[in-house]
């Protein structure tokens, strides 16, 4: 990104400066002027000056440092935890979970609630959001700025507005998600939606496995089968927001109808219903329970099948992409240690380079992967320029 700056105003270097300093607290937590210096490649006095800005702005506290050591010990700087936040909704097919999420990352406090029924009213879903929304503002830090709310929902999302497309298990057509929240939650300020598998491969490429990695396939199964893509360091969303549906990606064109129209998607092949049956189970039976039932790999045959199409899509996605990460999430996590020699098999039929360059690997983060995604993407704007974010929030609350 440095090699953007050529010709740049002082301002504008400071702006990115102030950026970058700002990310290494919020993606990494405390950390001394002297280590930010080394970090940055900056000079002492440059880097005192931006973190005084960073506190100044209410985003950064300074330290000085405990414990005793040789010569004069450096200034720590912290993200400051309670000076923004995001909120940040992660909506399951059966239930709605809300956070705020402080500047660091972490979930500062946490709701959920559970839908009333398998194919939720949005006009239901949104009345508990409001109420979740206004349980956790009661508990905000006083003095905290909003800095905006990102949703997560298992649908295909349109960019540009925040349109849900379609939503396939939650039964939502065509829904103004973003214009909703709008309506019920005024004045929190920006407001991104996203598809949560989307939002959980951010999460994991800032923050979990994918930490490091710029080309990074996050997969999340359970009822489906999600995709997100991080391809030079950024989320792929495609031309309209809708990129990344791997779960539709045709494998098996004699196999079984999708809820798409299609048949033998990724996803009726290696999604939760595939799983029930290969063990045995009854549509609607819990997968989990099932898969706890299955003692190891080596007594894994019946998922066989299942791990020939897991390892089949992944070599696919392996050529298209030449990632180096794929992350197995959901119901793969449990999936994959079970049929490991299958994939591998199956993976070892993709072209050679990109295969040597690919790891699989299962998550980095817990179950709130998609929230903190959601949350992420709201404190992005705030990454790129610091100062200028804070004010603009504040001229909006005055
Ligand atoms: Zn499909």
């Amino acid at each position: 990104m440095t090699s953007s700056l050529a010709g740049a105003t002082q301002e504008e270097v400071r702006r990115h400066n102030l950026g970058r300093l700002l990310r290494i607290l919020h993606l990494g937590g405390p950390v001394s002027r002297a280590d930010i210096t080394r970090l940055t490649g900056l000079n002492r006095s440059t880097v005192g000056a931006l973190t005084t800005d960073l506190a100044r702005a209410g985003l950064a506290v300074e330290r000085d440092p405990v414990g005793r050591g040789v010569g004069r010990p450096s200034i720590m700087v912290t993200p400051h935890e309670s000076g923004a936040f995001a909120l940040a909704f992660d909506l399951r097919v059966e239930r709605t979970i809300a956070a705020v999420v402080s500047l660091g990352g972490a979930v500062a406090s946490r709701r959920e609630a559970r839908h009333t029924n398998r194919d939720p009213d949005p006009e239901a879903v949104f009345r508990q959001l409001e109420r979740l929304t206004a349980e956790l503002l009661a508990d905000a830090p006083a003095g905290a700025v909003c800095l905006g709310v990102g949703l997560a929902i298992p649908g295909v999302v349109r960019h540009s507005d925040g349109l849900v497309r379609f939503a396939p298990n939650m039964g939502w057509v065509d829904v103004p998600v973003a214009a909703m929240l709008e309506a019920r939650i005024p004045g929190a300020g920006p407001i991104v939606v996203g598809n949560d598998a989307d939002m959980g491969a951010i999460a994991e490429h800032l923050r979990g496995v994918g930490r490091g990695s710029a080309n990074m396939v996050f997969l999340a199964g359970q009822v489906g089968v999600g995709g997100g893509i991080i391809l030079d360091g950024r989320l792929m969303v495609g031309a309209g927001g809708y990129g990344g549906e791997v779960g539709h990606m045709v494998v098996n064109p004699g196999g079984r109808r999708c809820r798409c129209g299609r048949r033998g998607c990724w996803e009726t092949e290696i999604g939760e219903e595939a799983v029930v049956r290969a063990l045995g189970g009854q549509p609607g039976d819990p997968v989990d329970a099932l898969l706890a039932e299955v003692p190891s790999a080596a007594e894994a045959g019946r998922l066989g099948e299942i791990g020939r199409w897991l390892g089949i899509g992944v070599g696919n996605l392996v050529n298209v992409f030449n990632p180096d990460v794929v992350v197995c999430g959901g119901l793969l996590s449990k999936l994959l240690p079970l049929v490991a020699d299958q994939v591998r098999d199956e993976l070892e039929a993709a072209l050679t380079a990109p295969r040597e360059q690919v790891r699989l690997a299962l998550p980095g983060m817990d179950r709130d992967a998609a929230l903190i995604g959601a949350a992420e993407s709201v404190f992005a704007p705030l990454l790129d320029d610091p100062i200028g974010c804070v004010e603009r929030v504040r001229e909006r609350a005055a």
